[in-house]
């Protein structure tokens, strides 16, 4: 594509809220042909499929969260919360206004997260102490989180009790029955207990001990809730885009990922209405496609665009990259644990060079 590398005055103005997989890859390919304000409600990137290995080894954190100023040279990065938009201009809630020629939404999901990296780092710090001086761990959902966790514990703490409590009949229910098979085989020969068709009533804890559906109960040092997160779509409802969101809180896009009937208004990521898996690797295609396709319109290309087909498999090949619990799905038998997480962040890091 040829080069829109432009002076300051000619450039355009794109707001891009939400500094995660798909803000941050976004602002970081188009830093150089526009004028680029990142807003995040945190200061720093963190490359998500390194949280859970982060937990059992901190210093994996040290490496796996990024200030965004130290990648977004170019980019004006506002540590707030985006908290309404209008046709032109997007609000923080410390006060600030942005105008913009264009717009990204890449809110993904809701999580509470420390504002600073230091904040960051010592929390993984405090996981790890918590986990480490517990006998037995509970883990609560049985899903990609739930599975890892429990994988990464029973990895790096052998000699610990773990237990993976899940309410559905099946591990990693949305990928194939031979996937959670092998999930299954694989916690059980590392000694993790898991418990399915059970759900857990998180306000039954009692000094340690915990109740589940069937009345069982499980005594456990520590535990974490691994279930599924709420879409980072709430603040949408009272913003010029609250009819264009589905039941489930995600935007509605169109095939150039435009939110639907607004020209100037994009969104990538896990909120967005694409019925596909909700993975980063197919979110930094949605980043990349949306780069391209800013660069056109801000060349004057107005109805040139790039489609965004996704052909991939429904796989889980590239969850759990870091994971030493590789083994329990043969799309994983080519890595070995720990130099395939050494790559893994390697190749993280070489996306932004
Ligand atoms: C533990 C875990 C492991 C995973 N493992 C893998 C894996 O191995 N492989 C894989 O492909 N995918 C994996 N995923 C999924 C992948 O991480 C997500 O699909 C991806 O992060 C989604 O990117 P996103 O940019 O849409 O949203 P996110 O990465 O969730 O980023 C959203 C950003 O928006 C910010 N934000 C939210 N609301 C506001 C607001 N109002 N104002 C300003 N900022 C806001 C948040 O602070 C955050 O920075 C994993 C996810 C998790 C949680």
């Amino acid at each position: 594509m040829a080069s829109v590398e432009r002076s300051e005055e000619q450039k355009k103005k794109v707001v891009v809220i939400g500094g995660g997989v798909g803000g941050s890859f976004l602002a970081y390919n188009i830093q150089h042909c526009a004028d680029v304000v990142l807003i995040d409600q945190k200061e720093y990137f963190e490359v998500p499929w390194a949280n859970l290995r982060s937990m059992v080894d901190p210093s994996f954190a040290a490496r796996s969260v990024i200030n965004h100023i130290d990648y977004l040279t170019k980019v004006k990065v506002i540590v707030s919360s985006a908290v309404n938009i209008t046709e032109n201009e997007v609000l923080t809630a410390d006060g600030q206004t942005f105008a913009y020629d264009y717009l990204v939404v890449a809110t993904g999901h809701e999580e509470s997260v420390p504002k600073t990296r230091k904040e960051r780092l010592s929390w993984y710090q405090s996981e790890f102490e918590k986990i480490s001086s517990a006998n037995s761990v509970l883990i609560v959902g049985g899903g990609p989180t739930g599975v890892e966790l429990a994988s990464e514990i029973a990895y790096d703490f052998p000699n610990k009790k773990v237990k993976l409590v899940h309410r559905g009949p099946r591990l990693l229910e949305y990928i194939s029955t031979r996937a959670s098979q092998k999930a299954i085989e694989w916690l059980t020969s590392k000694k993790v207990e898991v418990i399915l068709d059970q759900s857990i009533n998180l306000k039954s804890m009692q000094d340690g001990a915990i109740q589940t559906s069937d009345g069982e109960t499980i005594h456990a040092d520590c535990h974490f809730i691994c279930t599924g997160k709420p879409m980072g779509s709430s603040w949408l409802r009272s913003t010029v885009l609250k009819d264009r969101m589905d039941i489930c809180g995600r935007l509605m896009v169109d095939e150039n990922l435009r939110v639907r009937g607004f020209k100037k208004v994009f969104a990538i990521g896990d909120i967005t209405d694409i019925n596909e898996l909700k993975v980063g690797y197919l979110v930094q295609k949605h980043a990349i496609m949306t780069a391209k396709n800013l660069k056109m319109l801000m060349m004057g290309r107005n109805e040139i665009f790039i489609i965004f087909r996704n052909n991939e498999k429904r796989t889980l090949t590239i969850l759990h990259l870091l994971s030493p619990s590789l083994s329990f799905s043969s799309s994983f038998s080519a890595y070995s644990s720990e130099k395939s997480k050494e790559d893994s962040l390697k190749g993280f890091h070489n996306g932004f060079k």
